[in-house]
């Protein structure tokens, strides 16, 4: 049988799991490499189950073997992941340093299911203009839903609806806000995710990203995405035609799908998730955006409208303020200051993989100078 090949990048972390679980039961498709930041022991588990021609682990000083398989040390260690044979590789590592290896898979003209939408935000127009040698599959729930709602095609709409669920801080008062803790804002009603992705949803970052990684998805502009909360999480986007038809998809929210859909494609395959029980949901719930509440939303877009390098500054600043908001140093309300603020002092540079580069380090610097100060000041 000729078996599906695919590259996991990020694989030990939640994403990049549920990908190889797919693997493990798709008895079709073997992985031809595994890259983990710095899961050491479950990735040498993944090598001895999966057997990848390579893998990399990318907080790694040195190489070393796992059985037959070479592990490259260090991050570089993504792109030789990427030059296996894959047919598909799969990106589900978190954050910027997927940018490079995304780049790369496309310009090989790889198949490339996109779970890593940092590497869309930052980079843009410099991705899609790089998918014109390969593809990119939408793994992020609500634009493998676009994509679906569109009959697997990424035009031919009017509008694009993203849903969101509001995230755990829907209903609070403004006035709470600046006290939620790290606890509070990584309990998410609907979704198990990463800490970074789980605290973006609380600020409603996340769905800022999303409209930029939609704008570049489906070349839309901004002038038709919409954003409506919607608490149930059971429509995960919807596309508006022509004739004002609203086309939804829906299931109970987890990652399985669009991720199995992404390894599948073009088939769809049986899946663990059970269907829809329509009269035991009741009724599904849709109300607007509070965008003074959750002032990330507007930063993040308002980066895209800036342009250029603008969305990579904001990008590396909201890594750096959620991470300082996790150790308790700054306020839940301090992480849209810090972005705000570094976006406020990047200098525009044009778009290139090296511009980008020079911005994630510098908006790095500067929020964490930001983030240093503001604590210092609370202690
Ligand atoms: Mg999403």
């Amino acid at each position: 049988m000729n078996k599906k090949k695919i590259a996991v990048l990020g694989s030990t972390g939640s994403v990049g799991r549920q990908a190889l679980e797919v693997i493990r039961k798709e008895k079709d498709m073997c992985v031809t490499a595994l890259t983990a930041n710095t899961n050491r022991a479950l990735l040498e588990r993944q090598i001895t189950e999966f057997s990848p021609k390579v893998a990399c682990l990318a907080s790694a000083g040195e190489d070393f073997d796992v059985g037959a398989t070479h592990v490259y040390g260090g991050a570089d260690g993504l792109i030789r992941a990427v030059e296996t044979d894959a047919d598909v590789v799969f990106v589900a590592v978190t954050g910027f340093c997927g940018l490079r290896a995304v780049l790369h898979a496309l310009e090989l003209g790889k198949r490339v299911a996109l779970a890593n939408k940092e590497a869309l935000v930052a980079g843009g127009a410099l991705v899609t203009k790089a998918a014109e040698n390969g593809e990119i599959i939408p793994v992020d729930s609500e634009h493998s839903a676009l994509w679906q709602a569109l009959g697997f095609c990424k035009k031919g709409y009017k509008r694009l609806i993203l849903t969101a669920s509001g995230g755990p801080f829907l209903h609070a008062e403004m006035c709470e806000m600046r006290h939620f803790l790290a606890k509070d804002a990584l309990r998410h009603p609907n979704w198990n995710m990463g800490e970074k992705i789980t605290v973006d949803c609380a600020t409603m970052l996340n769905k800022g990203f999303e409209v930029i990684e939609a704008h570049h998805l489906f070349g839309a502009p901004l002038s038709k995405i919409d954003v409506v909360v919607h608490p149930q999480s059971i429509i995960h986007s919807m596309v508006e035609f022509e004739d004002n038809s609203v086309m939804a998809e829906m299931s109970y929210p987890s990652m399985e799908q669009p991720v199995r859909l992404a390894l599948t494609y073009p088939e769809r395959r049986p899946s663990a998730l059970p269907p829809l029980d329509f009269a035991a949901l009741g009724r599904l719930e849709f109300l607007p955006l509070d965008r003074a509440k959750f002032p990330c939303f507007d930063i993040a877009v308002g980066s895209l409208r800036l342009g250029d390098n603008y969305p990579c500054a904001m990008n590396a600043a909201s890594e750096v303020a959620v991470r300082a908001f996790l150790d308790g140093k700054i306020a839940f309300t301090d992480i849209a200051e810090v972005i705000s603020d570094v976006v406020g002092k990047t200098e525009r540079l044009p778009l290139s993989l090296a511009s980008l580069e020079h911005t994630d380090e510098r908006a790095r610097v500067l929020a964490t100078a930001i983030t240093d100060k503001i604590s210092r000041t609370t202690v």
